[in-house]
């Protein structure tokens, strides 16, 4: 998946991968393919996961909150960065489940979302990303992960995706 924050911008950010709730519906939820990956995976550190399939997150010294396992604080950096789950890939986006339906909402949270949210540049990103996600495989790997679809509160609507109706 393409990115839309620059990493550079990312790393000299604190506002992701710590959390204020130790539960919070803002913590990574895994796939179930990435909980595999993650139990087989001897180069990332051992993490555990909830019975909701969110990383448990973990307390740190000097910092306020929880963060997420896999955050190095002192310089920011994830330690699984190139194996890092789909939800992280796709933030500041998001998959805000509402009503039945499927939005990709944004989270003006994000400083640079914030700045760029009336750039061509982002709706360029956005129509991309809808694409993406909209492709048969994607779909695919969402049907059979229905916990990711989550309700984000405060946050913006991009566009509907092409997700079957989740009451059924
Ligand atoms: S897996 Fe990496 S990118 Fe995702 S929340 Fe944890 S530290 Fe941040």
């Amino acid at each position: 998946m393409n990115q839309f924050v620059p990493s550079e911008y990312c790393l000299k950010c604190r506002g992701c991968c710590r959390f204020r709730d130790q539960n919070s519906v803002w913590s990574p939820c895994l796939l179930d393919e990435e909980i595999v990956d993650f139990a087989d995976n001897k180069e990332i550190p051992a993490v555990s996961v909830s019975l909701t399939k969110h990383l448990d997150l973990v307390s740190a010294p000097g910092e306020d909150g929880y963060l997420c396992p896999f955050l190095n604080p002192a310089d920011n950096i994830c330690k699984a960065y190139l194996q890092r789950p789909f939800e992280c890939q796709l933030y500041p986006f998001l998959l805000n489940l509402r009503y039945n339906k499927v939005i990709l909402t944004i989270d003006l949270n994000c400083p640079y979302a914030k700045e760029k949210m009336n750039t061509p540049e982002f709706k360029e990103y956005a129509v991309y990303l809808a694409e993406f996600l909209n492709s048969s495989a994607q779909m695919e790997i969402l049907k059979g992960n229905p916990h990711v679809l989550q309700a984000y509160e405060e946050v913006k609507d991009i566009v509907e995706l092409n997700f079957p109706d989740t009451s059924h």
